[in-house]
């Protein structure tokens, strides 16, 4: 017999096709196309309002999406019902799904009753059931890539803004996901602050993450990612590699919104 599908390592980390989502009446993605190869970076750019925290948070089916199709590795997630009634079908399929794209957001959400050192801690060991002993040398290696080994434990108060997002960067990183989503990771920081989050995001790209990254930041866009999507009312006015992006943007939509944010 002869196989034709291509192999795991070649198929996309992250597929979305034509993907619809609404809010009651509110049509938020109007048809969206992403690929996440492995060890690309790509970053989505665009007004506020223009959908991308809802694209992120549909890849890895925080939210329910109306239309369209999202595969993992390749797999398509299976849905129930139609249009406003479709869901996921396969609830061990979502967490699979979910914990390969871990999520990290602009607010941290680190537990504060918890140590730097339990939160990275905490998902591996109570949702994947991996060894706490194999799990705690992780973590405190991911602490380290990060640069925060000494503040293993540290409650996330006593910590600064961008010091506690690089902790939930390595929370990510310690469920071992196939890729990381960062919805705004730099947005709720001071500009001082923000360099030091930018250099991990960089370093992950560096060393071959796949990695969807929602930011403001267009320094962040062009120096991290390969890709850059510009988000518009729900649909990619534009996209292609950052020099084109950001040097000779075509469309008037896309010359617009970076002059508002230069
Ligand atoms: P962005 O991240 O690009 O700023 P969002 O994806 O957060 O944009 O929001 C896109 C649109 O969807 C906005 O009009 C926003 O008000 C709306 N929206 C986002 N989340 C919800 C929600 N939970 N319920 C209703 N509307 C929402
Ligand atoms: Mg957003």
């Amino acid at each position: 017999m002869t196989e034709t599908t291509a192999s795991p390592a070649e198929l996309p980390v992250l597929e979305v096709r034509d993907l619809h989502k609404s809010y009651g009446n509110l049509e938020v993605l109007k048809g969206v196309d992403l690929t996440a190869r492995k060890g690309s970076v790509i970053s989505l750019i665009g007004s506020s309002g223009s959908g991308k925290s809802t694209l992120l948070r549909c890849c890895n089916l925080l939210e329910d999406s109306q239309g369209g199709e999202i595969l993992f590795e390749g797999e398509p997630v299976r849905w129930r019902g139609q249009g406003a009634d479709r869901h996921p079908a396969d609830a061990k399929q979502v967490t699979r799904i979910r914990t390969n794209l871990s999520m990290v957001f602009q607010s941290f959400n680190l537990w504060a009753h918890m140590t730097i050192l339990q939160n990275v801690m905490e998902a591996p060991v109570k949702v994947l059931k991996r060894d706490a002993g194999e799990v705690e040398q992780a973590a405190r290696a991911y602490l380290g890539k990060v640069g925060i080994a000494d503040k293993a434990d540290r409650y996330p108060a006593e910590l600064s803004g961008g010091q506690q997002q690089r902790a939930a960067i390595a929370r990510a990183l310690c469920m071992e996901p196939r890729a990381l989503l960062f919805d705004e990771p730099t947005s709720a920081l001071d500009p001082e602050l923000e360099q030091e989050v930018v250099r991990v995001v960089q370093s992950l790209a560096q060393e071959g993450r796949t990695m969807v990254l929602v930011t403001h930041d267009m320094k962040m866009a062009a120096d991290c990612s390969d890709h850059v999507i510009f988000l518009h009312q729900g649909l990619i006015e534009e996209e292609g590699p950052p020099d084109q992006l950001f040097g000779q943007p075509k469309s008037d939509r896309l010359r617009g919104f970076l002059s508002s944010t230069a």
